[in-house]
C-alpha cells in the first residue's frame, strides 16, 4: 500500500502535489535536513507508472543529501518530481502550481532544474516562491543554469580518475564515451574536446548527435552500443540504472566516470565494477558541480570564480575516495556511502 512503500524508510517528508487546473500532478521529498533545508532540481518526466515516478523521487532526493553533505554544503536532501512529457505538458500554469506548493513547505525544500526542467521554468516557479535557485543571473555573479558546472565537475572528475586509474595526468588522446548530449553532456564534451579528448557519443536525439559530431569532431553510435565502446572512459549523462548485471560484463572502460545520477541501478552493481577492475566514480560525488553553484546563488557571498574552485574541489574529493577504495578494498560507491551517511548522522 502507499503508506508501507519500503523506500519512505528513511525519508523525513514526502508532499504529493495534484492542481487540476494546471494538470500539474508532482510530488516532493526531502530525505534528510540534517544539514540544512532538502535541496535539489525538480525532474519533468513521462512516468510508465505513479509507482516508478514515486521511486524516482525518494531515490533521487536521498541522493541529494548524500551529494549536498559529501559536497561540504549546508543542504539537506530534496527532490522534485513532475509526472508528465516535457515536450508536450509543460505550461506556466504548471510551473505556477509547483511553485506555489513549493512555496508552501515554507522552505523546506529549495528548488532548482533538472531533466526536464530548464531556467525559464524555474523563472516562472520564483513568482511564487522565493524557495527556488538556478535562475539567470547578471554578470559575474554566481550560479545560473547549473549544468556547466555540472560538466565542470565531471571534467574534474575524469582528471582525478584517469589519473588513479591509467596514471596519467593528461587527457591527450583519451578515448571517451558519452551517453547524452543534452544540458550536461554536451558541456562536458566542450572540455573534452577542449583537453584533446576522442569522444564516441549517442543520443536519442538525433539533431544532439549531428551537433557535437560537427562541433567537436565526435564519432557517432547507435544508442544502444555506446555503453559497450572500446573506450578508455565511459561518461553516463542520460538517465540512471544503466550500470547493472546485463550490462557490467559487457563494458569495455575502464573507468565509469559520468553525470548521470543514479547509475548503479543497485547498490551491488559498485561491487560488480570493481571486481571487474573498473573504476567508478560515486555519482552523487562527480556530478555535484551544479549544486554548488546553486548553493552559492541560494546562499550568496561567492564570486563565480569562487564556484569554479568549489566545483574543482571534487578531483581531489575524487582522488581521496580511490585511495581508499584501494587500500581497504571496497568499492568507491561503499565507501562514499559510508562517508556521506556518517555527516548526515546515520551510520547505520
Ligand atoms: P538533459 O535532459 O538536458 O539531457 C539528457 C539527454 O539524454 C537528452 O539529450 C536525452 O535525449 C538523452 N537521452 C535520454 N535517454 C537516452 C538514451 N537511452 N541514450 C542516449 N541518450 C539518451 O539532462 P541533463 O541536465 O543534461 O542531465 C543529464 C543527467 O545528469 C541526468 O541524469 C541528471 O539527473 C544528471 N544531473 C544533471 C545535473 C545538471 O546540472 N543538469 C546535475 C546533476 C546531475
Amino acid at each position: 500500500s502507499l503508506f508501507s512503500h519500503s523506500a519512505y524508510d528513511e525519508h523525513e517528508l514526502v508532499h504529493f502535489v495534484r492542481d487540476v487546473d494546471s494538470g500539474l500532478r508532482g510530488i516532493i521529498a526531502v530525505h534528510s535536513s540534517a544539514l540544512g533545508p532538502g535541496a535539489g532540481g525538480c525532474r519533468m518526466w513521462n512516468y510508465a507508472s505513479e509507482d516508478a515516478a514515486l521511486q524516482d523521487v525518494l531515490r533521487l532526493s536521498r541522493g541529494m543529501s548524500y551529494k549536498n553533505a559529501m559536497a561540504n554544503l549546508p543542504l539537506g536532501g530534496g527532490k522534485a518530481v513532475i509526472l508528465g512529457d516535457a515536450r508536450q505538458d509543460k505550461s506556466e500554469a504548471l510551473f505556477e502550481a509547483f511553485g506555489r506548493a513549493v512555496n508552501g513547505l515554507a522552505g523546506q525544500y529549495v528548488t532548482a532544474e533538472d531533466v526536464g526542467v530548464c531556467e525559464a521554468d524555474m523563472q516562472i516557479v520564483a513568482r511564487h516562491t522565493r524557495y527556488v535557485s538556478g535562475l539567470p543571473q547578471n554578470g559575474d555573479a554566481a550560479g545560473g543554469d547549473p549544468s556547466p558546472k555540472t560538466a565542470l565537475g565531471v571534467f574534474c572528475g575524469i582528471q582525478a580518475a584517469v589519473s588513479a586509474s591509467l596514471r596519467r595526468q593528461d587527457l591527450d588522446g583519451l578515448r571517451v564515451a558519452v551517453q547524452g548530449l543534452g544540458n550536461v553532456g554536451r558541456h562536458l564534451c566542450a572540455l573534452l574536446h577542449e583537453a584533446g579528448a576522442r569522444l564516441w557519443v549517442a543520443d536519442i536525439d538525433d539533431e544532439a548527435v549531428a551537433q557535437v559530431c560537427q562541433r567537436f569532431d565526435a564519432t557517432p553510435v547507435a544508442v544502444d552500443e555506446i555503453l559497450y565502446q572500446d573506450v578508455d572512459v565511459l561518461a553516463p549523462c542520460a538517465l540512471g540504472g544503466v550500470l547493472h548485471s546485463d550490462s557490467i560484463p559487457r563494458l569495455q572502460a575502464r573507468i565509469v566516470a559520468g553525470a548521470a545520477n543514479n547509475q548503479l541501478l543497485r547498490d551491488a552493481d559498485g561491487q560488480r565494477l570493481f571486481e571487474r577492475g573498473i573504476l567508478y566514480a560515486p555519482d552523487y560525488v562527480i556530478n555535484a558541480g551544479g549544486i554548488i553553484s546553486c548553493s552559492a546563488e541560494y546562499i550568496g557571498g561567492l564570486s563565480a570564480a569562487e564556484v569554479d574552485a568549489r566545483v574543482a574541489d571534487i578531483g581531489p574529493r575524487l582522488a581521496e575516495i580511490f585511495q581508499r577504495s584501494q587500500r581497504e578494498k571496497h568499492p568507491p560507491n561503499e565507501i562514499a556511502d559510508a562517508l556521506a551517511r556518517d555527516k548526515l548522522g546515520r551510520s547505520s
